[in-house]
């Protein structure tokens, strides 16, 4: 490490809190030194009232930019120059880029999603898919969904504080792009059932079967997946959900864990930094 930096080092950081646990700064720091890339990239403890002097930071440092995570992702807009559109229609960013002063927030969650899938050649374009959860995740895979050209989007959700934004996902979805979204309650299991049987792909975006809730599954009946469908939970520890053991047992082939689109999200944080390709096989050598 020490070899790598010297005078004309670059800064990136990863404003959130709490983030000490986070894999990304191994993650980039291992990317970096693997391209020769003379970039380091420093996880800092920002709660929202830190939040403006951190980005003031960004253009005073001149550092390249930043990852952005709770309880930052929304509350950053105001201090930043320029949106990606995918960051707008969500309203939360988890990446900045630094262009000479000028700073412009993306959100990579969604775009690492279809990335994870169009690595596995999969293509849900046209297709029908049922999402549960509409938070962070949710969102951003709903929005890229839909902006990539998914048709449909059957999205449920638990009438909890997310309840207002499923909402709000649906309308902007309807408004903004030509995918066709609905909003359901988890709690009708029926509907839950014919909408999950209809579609070429189920997603569950809501942490349930990570810890605390990993012996737990939205869809416990095998019969309610069809084989030829993809069954996708963006949980990656466990890294085999109980939602994915319901899935395998239904004889589903095509079954995935979020680890793909953790690795597929910070590749394109690192893109957009660096103009570089993430070395994703190595890191996953590395972290997995
Ligand atoms: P969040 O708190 O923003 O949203 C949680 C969502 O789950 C909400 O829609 C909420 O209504 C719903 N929910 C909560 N408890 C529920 C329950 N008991 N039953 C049904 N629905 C419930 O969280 P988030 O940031 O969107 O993260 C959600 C999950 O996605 C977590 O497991 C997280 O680890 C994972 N995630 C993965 C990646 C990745 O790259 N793979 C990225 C972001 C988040």
């Amino acid at each position: 490490m020490t070899e790598r930096i010297d005078g004309h080092t670059i800064l990136i950081g990863l404003m959130a809190y709490p983030i000490r646990h986070s894999m990304s700064p191994t993650m980039h720091n291992n990317a970096f030194a693997k391209l020769g890339l003379n970039y380091v990239y420093l996880a800092f403890d920002i709660t929202n009232d830190k939040l403006k002097g951190a980005v003031d930071a960004i253009r005073t440092l001149d550092m390249r930019g930043s990852n952005v995570s709770m309880p930052n992702k929304q509350k950053i807009i105001p201090y930043l120059d320029k949106l990606d559109p995918a960051a707008e229609l969500c309203g939360a960013v988890n990446t900045v880029v630094n262009d000479n002063g000028i700073l412009t927030g993306y959100t990579t969650d969604g775009t690492g999603f279809m990335k994870s899938l169009s690595n596995e050649e999969l293509n849900i374009h046209g297709e029908k898919m049922t999402l549960a959860g509409a938070g962070g995740a949710g969102t951003a895979i709903a929005i890229q969904a839909a902006l990539d050209g998914v048709a449909e989007i059957s999205l449920f959700n638990i009438r909890d504080d997310s309840w207002e934004n499923a909402i709000r996902n649906v309308k902007i979805i309807n408004e903004k792009t030509s995918c066709k979204a609905t909003l359901h309650s988890l709690e009708d299991k029926d509907d839950f059932k014919n909408e999950i049987a209809s579609s070429a792909i189920y997603c569950d975006s809501t942490g349930v079967g990570m810890k605390p809730l990993e012996d737990m599954t939205l869809v416990e009946d095998p019969a309610w997946f069809h084989k030829d469908m993809i069954v996708y939970d963006t949980v990656y520890a466990p890294r085999t959900t109980k939602l994915m053991e319901v899935a395998k047992k239904a004889g589903v082939e095509h079954v995935f864990n979020g680890l793909g689109m953790m690795l597929e999200q910070g590749a394109e944080a690192f893109k957009l930094w660096t103009n570089e390709e993430m070395p994703i096989e190595y890191i996953k050598s590395l972290l997995f």
